[in-house]
């Protein structure tokens, strides 16, 4: 039986789209729109700007904020940068950690993925963190192998009881870059295997922590595919980002969650 620790989580990466008023707008389409089930957590991601606007918007409704980035450290002179106490001090409890995007685009390494991972655990924020191959990966048959480094990049050496804490704060999103975007979702049994890889992963080194670990699916996902994802044993939920700017289409694939 799937642990109650695996309540499905669908969140919402709005990237860098909408201004205050476009997110304010979309989250209240949101919230008259979906209907989350009781055991179903909806998480949105909108840009910084937009927080502070939004989390007022959802206040009283079951959905969460998360921001979508953050710094490690908790104030100083790092120019353009966000704190995690920042991020909790305008209403988010979630925060999204190394999405493929900021890997890429913006040179964050598995180290800092780990630094920010153990800043947002500090102060009581859920990092989601995001791992994947990109096309040429996959296509060298190292995709595990990408998916252990990026995980053990995460954990950062932590070992037993400490690795087994943040492995329990930690929602993992298994987000294949070539699917990021492009309208190419993963078929429901690769992802399904990526899933069951890292959960193994975690419980050959770890043991039945690994069994409560929320790993969500990322990748083009849409109402239309939502629900065979979902279905696969080791998905707990979805990370969407393009269908997420929808408030009608990210209804449907929240439903699909139950
Ligand atoms: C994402 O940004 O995390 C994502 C999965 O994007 P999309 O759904 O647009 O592929």
């Amino acid at each position: 039986m799937t642990s109650p620790l695996r309540r499905p989580l669908i969140a919402g990466n709005w990237k860098m789209h909408r201004t205050v008023d476009g997110s304010v707008e979309l989250a209240r389409a949101l919230a008259d729109t979906a209907r989350v089930g009781p055991r179903t957590d909806v998480v949105v991601a909108p840009v910084f700007t937009a927080l502070h606007a939004v989390a007022k918007a959802l206040t009283g409704t079951a959905i969460g904020l998360a921001g979508q980035h953050c710094h490690w450290e908790d104030q100083g002179a790092f120019t353009g940068e966000i704190a995690p106490p920042m991020l909790k001090d305008v209403g988010c409890a979630w925060c999204l950690v190394g999405h493929s995007e900021r890997r890429q685009l913006f040179q964050e390494t598995d180290a800092m993925v780990h630094r920010k991972t153990v800043a947002l655990r500090r102060h009581g924020l859920r990092p989601i963190v995001c791992v994947g191959e990109t096309l040429a990966e996959r296509e060298s048959g190292v995709t595990f192998e990408v998916l252990r480094r990026q995980w053990e990049g995460a954990l950062g050496g932590l070992t037993g009881d400490d690795a087994r804490a943040f492995v329990g704060d930690v929602v993992l999103a298994y987000e294949p870059v070539w699917a990021i975007g492009t309208g190419r979702t993963a078929k429901a049994s690769d992802a399904q295997s990526a899933h069951a890889y890292l959960r193994d992963r975690i419980r050959n080194d770890l043991g039945e922590v690994a069994d409560g670990v929320r790993i969500l699916y990322g990748g083009s996902v849409k109402a239309d595919n939502a629900a065979e994802l979902l279905a696969q044993p080791d998905v707990d939920g979805l990370l969407v980002g393009g269908a997420s700017l929808d408030a009608a289409g990210f209804a449907r694939i929240i439903q699909a969650a139950g």
